[in-house]
């Protein structure tokens, strides 16, 4: 059985209605975008006329499965409660900026403990959560991302998300994003089909593929193991295009956005998505 929904991150320079429209035209089915600059705090108002455009795309391309991406700067675990305060608000913005458009995802890289220890930095992650949740429009589905467990990240392991989504005491808009090259990085081996089958057999059982909403497909610069956050094009690093292979023949990812977040110089996106096509057997 075959994969239905790949895609890309696309840039969203033209705006959002036409980051939709580009995907499309580059043969996507699912996007993903950041509604506003994720280095910056500060957000440009959503115009009536911005929704527009992007839900005409949206009706144009026939793309419903869209997921938004937060802020790099948010980090509902800080040490300072400004900087708390100032990342609650941030991913409750972020949530309602998708309500806006109508976007069903928002996908948060959650936090960092930054020394305070995994415990404590968990326990703030439940609390800003639950603000978060409150706080937004129920049509989003908050997804929070698997990290490559760099520094004091949050997320490097299945335990530490079902740790907050049993804080949260399941509630239905905590859901789950899978990244290939982080959880590489952070230990899960999915080079083979054995280490693949073993790594979401452990997914399964800790988190539950119903809670998976979302999947950042990348290949790894770094080694299983490393802790290093960089993504390589697919088949160009070290996790290699059997993973990927797997990844869109396996039922269970069928109806699951598939995302790239490779490279994109030289038309790596289209290179990559034309490698995730040819995966897919007939
Ligand atoms: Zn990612
Ligand atoms: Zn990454």
């Amino acid at each position: 059985m075959s994969s239905n929904l790949l895609g890309a991150h696309m840039p969203i320079k033209n705006g959002l209605g036409n980051a939709v429209r580009d995907g499309f035209a580059m043969g996507c089915n699912t996007i993903q975008v950041f509604t506003k600059s994720p280095q910056l705090w500060k957000a440009k108002p959503i115009t009536e006329e911005m929704i527009a455009d992007f839900q005409s795309a949206v009706k144009e391309t026939g793309m419903t499965e869209i997921v938004c991406h937060d802020s790099y700067l948010i980090n509902m675990a800080a040490a300072t409660e400004e900087l708390r305060t100032k990342s609650i608000l941030g991913l409750t913005e972020e949530m309602n900026r998708c309500a806006q458009y109508g976007i069903p995802y928002c996908n948060s890289h959650m936090g960092a403990h930054v020394g305070q220890g995994v415990e404590e930095g968990i326990r703030l992650l439940i609390e800003g959560t639950k603000h978060v949740l409150e706080n937004s429009d129920p049509s989003v589905t908050l997804l929070m991302e698997t990290t490559a467990a760099t520094g004091t990240s949050l997320g490097g392991t299945f335990e530490l998300l079902k740790a907050v989504l049993d804080g949260v005491h399941g509630d239905k808009r905590v859901c789950v994003c899978v990244d290939t090259c982080h959880i590489f990085a952070a230990g899960y081996d999915i080079r083979t089909k054995e280490t693949f089958e073993e790594t979401f057999a452990k997914f399964e059982q800790v988190i539950g593929f119903e809670r998976l909403k979302s999947v950042h497909c990348n290949d790894s610069v770094g080694s299983l193991g490393s802790k290093k956050d960089r993504h390589a094009e697919l088949g160009g690093g070290e996790i290699g295009e059997e993973s990927f292979r797997l990844l869109v023949n396996d039922s269970r990812f069928k109806s699951i956005p598939i995302i790239l977040e490779t490279p994109m110089e030289n038309n790596g996106h289209e290179r990559d998505l034309a490698k995730l096509k040819s995966y897919v057997n007939a």
